[in-house]
């Protein structure tokens, strides 16, 4: 296996047990990016200092073995403040911005030893469900370059999925990691709200906006949480809970766990092919001694509308700070998704249409969240599907924001309750039919597209969906991404 290749446990492993150095992994990632960064389009900026810092990690490896992510490289959605390195939510309005400090993840990634390969693109100010919003250009799929990654974590979902790094972070505010994830056979963890710090991140939501990983397993993204979650004063909504070893439970597996299923969530809307995947993970748990349970989450229709009042409300409100006096450019470099949202959301906010909009969004939103809390009554956690299609093809939304917002059917769910959800992969769906043969004889824009679920569970109950996930994850094959 190449280096580029490995996952975040066997990089450490190797690192560790001195098999390799930092600067050979750092260089094989960089090599990869230089190799596809043209096609892919999933780095925004590299950074010109990735060597610099592998190589102070192998030396600090010789007197410091503690460090979790000592060598590691990883790679940040371009709305991450990173002090120093261009900063630009994958809009023109930032495109000369430059941050004078770390977010807080940055610097607890730093503290951890990682390197920093660069900035990764995405749907502008985090607006999309394909990455065709930004203002870089769009980001395509590595396993077929005609269709989009999903977004709007996409060029973090693209990267890890063509080992341009061994890890990515994303922001989900309403679907963002989980459908990357699910488009591009990667893992993605959308945390609790309040768990993961959200000072130095481009707000899009402030009520919704959960940042977390994408990675090439779920032990990965254990990994990945331990160095991230709790402890922030500089974030008022950070947990005070006390922050447990995401991999305790890994290897318990999920014998006696009671899965539910929402009947809400197989009906009209979703494509035939995700529909029989969902069934089969579910075979696939009850033979692996779950307890499956069909569950009802009633609200779950008036959930696109509630999130798509709640969310352009508080975008409108972030968005005001982009005034063009303090930093960045006017508001005339604002796309066009923004500005659809800006309008949309000032309009909900505005005397009069506050009660009949927002305020009855918010109505709803607690509804959708008693909904969960009366489910995790009789069940442990849920599984749902990620996106009600499998991924499309780059322009085939794009004119139309009303479909493209319904393809986040699955998603904002989770948002709206503040709980946590991890896209785990379930295997490649055909997008043409074929007739008999191994799919490795096919040309490979020809051998399907990926596919994953949703593990949803009560508020903090991460550790529980690593246990879940992984579980499954131990039944599938890891097949790697060759362009
Ligand atoms: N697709 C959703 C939207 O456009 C989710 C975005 C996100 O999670 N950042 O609002």
């Amino acid at each position: 296996m190449k280096l580029n290749e490995l996952t975040i446990k066997e990089a450490v492993e190797g690192l560790k047990g001195k098999k390799f150095s930092s600067v050979e992994i750092t260089q094989a990632c960089l090599d990869q990016i230089e190799k596809h960064n043209s096609e892919i389009n999933a780095f925004i900026a590299v950074n010109e200092h990735a060597l610099d810092e592998a190589r102070r990690a192998d030396e600090i490896r010789e007197s410091d073995s503690n460090s979790p992510l000592l060598g590691v490289p990883i790679a940040l959605k371009d709305i991450y403040m990173t002090k120093g390195l261009r900063t630009t939510a994958a809009s023109k309005v930032l495109e000369n911005y430059i941050p004078q400090y770390d977010a807080t993840v940055v610097r607890k990634l730093k503290d951890a030893g990682a390197v920093i390969l660069g900035k990764l693109n995405h749907d502008a100010w985090a607006h999309g469900a394909s990455g065709e919003n930004s203002d870089f250009g769009p980001t395509k799929n590595p396993w077929n370059t005609d269709y989009v990654p999903g977004g709007s974590s996409s060029g973090s979902a693209a990267a890890v999925a063509l080992n341009m790094t061994i890890a990515a972070s994303g922001t989900d505010t309403g679907g963002s990691i989980r459908q990357p994830a699910s488009f591009t056979n990667t893992v993605g963890l959308k945390p609790t709200y309040g768990l993961v710090s959200r000072y130095g991140i481009i707000a899009m939501a402030s009520s919704l906006d959960s940042i977390g990983h994408l990675t090439k397993t779920v032990e990965d993204c254990a990994i990945y949480l331990n160095v991230t979650a709790g402890n922030d004063p500089m974030d008022a909504t950070i947990t005070k809970n006390r922050i447990p070893n995401y991999l305790e439970d890994l290897n318990k597996g999920v014998g006696g766990i009671k899965i539910g299923m929402p009947k809400e969530y197989l009906g009209s809307g979703l494509d035939p092919r995700i529909k029989e995947n969902i069934e089969k993970v579910i075979k696939k748990f009850g033979e692996l001694g779950a307890e499956m349970v069909e569950i009802s989450l009633p609200h779950t229709e008036y959930g696109l509308a509630c999130y798509y009042i709640i969310q352009p409300a508080e975008v409108s409100s972030n968005l005001a700070r982009y005034d063009g006096i303090r930093y960045g450019y006017d508001r005339s470099y604002f796309g066009d998704e923004a500005v659809r949202r800006i309008i949309l959301g000032t309009f909900t906010l505005s005397s009069g249409y506050y009660e009949a909009y927002y305020k009855k969004a918010m109505q709803v939103r607690t509804l959708i969240r008693q909904d969960f809390e009366k489910a995790f009554e009789k069940v442990d956690a849920i599984i749902s599907p990620v996106s009600p299609t499998p991924p499309w093809k780059l322009g085939e939304k794009v004119d139309d924001p009303l479909k493209m917002y319904l393809s986040d059917a699955y998603t904002v769910i989770a948002n709206l309750a503040g709980i946590p959800g991890l896209a785990v992969p379930s295997g490649f769906i055909q997008h043409q039919t074929f007739g008999a043969g191994f799919i490795g004889d096919l040309p490979r824009s020809d051998r399907g597209l990926p596919t994953g679920f949703q593990i949803l569970g009560p508020q903090f109950s991460e550790k529980l969906l690593f246990r879940i996930g992984h579980a499954f994850e131990q039944t599938q094959e890891r097949r790697i991404c060759e362009i």
